[in-house]
């Protein structure tokens, strides 16, 4: 990965980016890498050299890291932090790296910081259940100590008081802390291993020349198409449907007019999974919407 430097930023923060990427140890999957979706990781095996990412562009990732720093300094009692976890599943050696274990003595509870969206907070988050329960099971393994509880302390990057005043399902500070299942251990094994058949071949299918396995519309963040009732000279909508039908009834009523919010999937478009021009699944989607375009 190469990361550039378009717009000057200083060197500090150049080193700090090339020197941020996560480190799986000498484990031959982090956990990071088996819950995220094998085309993905296929994708960024195959194509590390050549992708480029500007250290503009990393910002949350810079603060992410500086938050681990700054996490270390504040460390309370019976706190551990950035402890990384090493299994053995069957010949698969599994690793993590916990950002905060609170250990009462007894018990043990688990949280992960995350920058995020307002937006991307009101998602349903299974990789993040799925992560914090991977790091539960790597605790009781490696430590032999319970988990009590899991949970994520999120530090949400575009926070609006305004927004959080008028709706009541928007996050209501800038930090929420959000307590996840907790699974029986079981489970969470379960889940391990069917994750690591997953890309195992996946990456049997991506040495043989093959068709990688499909990312899902959940892998993908699916953004369902919304319906905004919006005024003339309003900026704002007056409300979001996800039904054209109730917008429309409601455009009646206050004389404006319907604007569709065309749904599209997240994570590729974005490109937030770095891979998306080598990916055929995405890229047979644009041929089809040109394809509809033209016809
Ligand atoms: S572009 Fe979309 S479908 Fe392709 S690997 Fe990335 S997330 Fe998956």
């Amino acid at each position: 990965m190469k990361i550039t430097n378009k717009h000057g930023v200083p060197e500090t923060l150049v080193a700090l980016a090339s020197r941020n990427y996560y480190s799986k140890g000498k484990s031959d999957y982090s956990v990071t890498e088996i819950i995220s979706p094998p085309q993905i990781q296929v994708l960024r095996r195959r194509h590390w050299e050549e992708m480029e990412q500007d250290v503009s562009e990393m910002l949350w990732s810079l603060l992410g890291s500086a938050l681990h720093v700054v996490a270390e300094r504040g460390q309370a009692e019976g706190h551990i932090t950035e402890q990384r976890l090493a299994v053995a599943v069957d010949d698969v050696l599994l690793s993590g790296a916990i950002d905060l274990q609170h250990d009462d003595g007894e018990e043990i509870t688990i949280t992960d910081y995350k920058f995020t969206s307002a937006w991307a907070l009101r998602q349903d988050k299974f990789e993040w259940e799925a992560q914090q329960n991977i790091y539960a099971w790597l605790v009781w393994k490696a430590k032999g100590r319970p988990v009590k509880s899991v949970r994520i302390c999120a530090l949400v990057r575009d926070w609006s008081r305004r927004e959080a005043q008028i709706k009541p399902d928007y996050p209501q500070a800038p930090i929420q802390v959000i307590e996840l299942p907790l699974w029986p251990l079981e489970r969470t094994e379960a889940y391990i291993r069917e994750r690591i058949d997953l890309h195992r071949e996946a990456k049997v299918r991506g040495d043989w020349g093959e068709d990688l396995p499909p990312c899902t519309e959940d892998d993908r963040w699916i953004r369902e198409t919304s319906y905004a009732v919006k005024k003339e000279g309003r900026k704002t909508a007056v409300r979001v449907f996800d039904n054209e039908d109730a917008a429309k009834v409601l455009a009646d009523e206050v004389k404006g007019f319907v604007e569709i919010r065309k749904g599209e999937a997240v994570r590729c478009t974005g490109n937030f999974c770095g891979v998306n021009q080598w990916c055929k699944q995405y890229q047979s989607t644009l041929e089809a919407k040109d394809e509809s375009a033209g016809s």
